[in-house]
């Protein structure tokens, strides 16, 4: 564990932190979750619901977990079979990965990642195999699955995909499933399909769930999280889906690790879920309006936005910017922190080995309009 340093996220909050700077960096929102919803968990208290679930989740959330995948994927889950709940998608990806990885293994990940895979993949003896997305002319960062298929090897074991993406923002489309059911298909490997921002999708886009696709699902394990959907991101309520022999791999791991998530937050989410079933419907629109008004303020202040298709982080250039440009990514968030007022991420974390000369900088938009505000007049001022 030597080589592992602290995470950009927690960096980034507690330097925001320091200087009282309005956090945009790492991702969770600043408003509060329903008020429906919180109440669902405390009535769940108030009811007694205090000890361990079983280990594998309660059944109320897996019902409504299946019966959510199916309205929006048309995939049909078994509630004992296929669905395990964890704490977050976090633990979720770490059972995964754990289950299905034996020493030497590869795993393929795309880059920029999510920083949770590459130590994760290590972890568990494996080898993470990197593919860099490839920034196309419109500037968004797409699967090269020529490249992914290139570097499959007798050695490899899984490919981990996350669309929604983190940091990029961008978004599968139906042809990058095909894609991916193709190759996993072909070279026998499994997939691991983060897909936590799921209901962050915008102009109208569908989300390209693995789940959509049978022949993919049934190689597929599923990973998502409450945290993201229902804005409370610190209940670390996720879960994993996947065909019974993959689960029951997972439930080895998960039973020794965490073994069981909390009661009433589960049966909190489950019984607020069931009265507002429409809920993930909204959330699109929801954040897309943030969206929009973000890029707007952002387009005043010199810096050079990225396509954002989905998730809640929009990406920027600050090449372009004369006084900042010759800075690395970590200097400059570091400075739009410390001397602007305003956390953000740098990609450079989320590559095995960075990119030189990449000067993109990635901004959280789940927050209230005063915050976003607030931070597009420091950014307007301050660059
Ligand atoms: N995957 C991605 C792509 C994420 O952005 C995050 C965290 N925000 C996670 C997994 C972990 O989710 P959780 O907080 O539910 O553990
Ligand atoms: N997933 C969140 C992000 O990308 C942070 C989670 C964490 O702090 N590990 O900002």
């Amino acid at each position: 564990m030597k080589q592992l340093s602290t995470t950009i996220f927690t960096t980034m909050s507690a330097l925001a932190q320091q200087h009282q700077a309005i956090n945009l960096g790492q991702g969770f929102p600043d408003f509060a979750a329903d008020s429906a919803l919180l109440d669902a968990a405390y009535a769940a208290m108030q009811a007694g619901h205090n000890q361990y679930a079983p280990m594998i989740g309660t059944l109320p959330l897996r019902q409504t977990i299946s019966a959510l995948v199916n309205r929006h994927y048309g995939f049909v889950a078994d509630v004992d079979k296929h669905i395990t709940i964890t704490a977050g998608a976090s633990e979720a990806l770490f059972c995964a990965i754990l289950a299905i990885t034996e020493p030497q293994d590869e795993l393929i990940i795309l880059e920029p990642a999510y920083d949770l895979y590459r130590p994760a993949i290590i972890n568990a003896g494996g080898r993470p195999v990197a593919v860099n997305l490839h920034l196309n002319d419109k500037q968004e960062f797409v699967v090269d699955w020529a490249a992914v298929e290139a570097a499959v090897t007798s050695k490899t074991r899984a490919i981990i995909v996350n669309t929604p993406n983190n940091p990029t923002g961008n978004t599968f489309t139906a042809d990058d499933l095909v894609e991916l059911e193709r190759i996993a298909e072909h070279y026998d490997v499994w997939v691991i399909s983060d897909e936590v921002y799921e209901h962050m999708v915008f102009d109208g886009a569908l989300h390209q769930s693995a789940l959509r696709r049978p022949a993919l699902a049934a190689r597929t394990i599923h990973v998502a999280s409450f945290g993201k959907t229902l804005h409370v991101t610190g209940w670390k309520i996720g879960y994993t889906i996947a065909p019974e022999r993959l689960t029951q791999a997972i439930r080895a791991v998960h039973q020794f690790n965490t073994f069981t998530v909390a009661t009433p937050l589960q049966l909190g989410i489950a019984q607020y879920l069931n009265a507002h079933p429409n809920i993930t419907d909204e959330l699109p629109a929801f954040y897309q309006t943030k969206r929009d008004a973000f890029r707007q303020g952002l387009a005043m202040t010199g810096l050079r936005l990225l396509p954002c298709q989905g998730t809640y982080f929009q990406l920027v250039d600050y090449g372009d910017l004369s006084s900042f440009s010759k800075m690395s990514d970590v200097e400059f968030a570091v400075h739009l922190t410390r001397e602007v007022g305003v956390a953000a991420i740098p990609l450079s974390p989320f590559y095995g080995v960075p990119l030189p000369q990449q000067t993109l900088v990635r901004f959280c938009f789940a927050k209230e309009e005063q915050t976003l505000v607030a931070a597009l007049d420091k950014l307007c001022s301050g660059l």
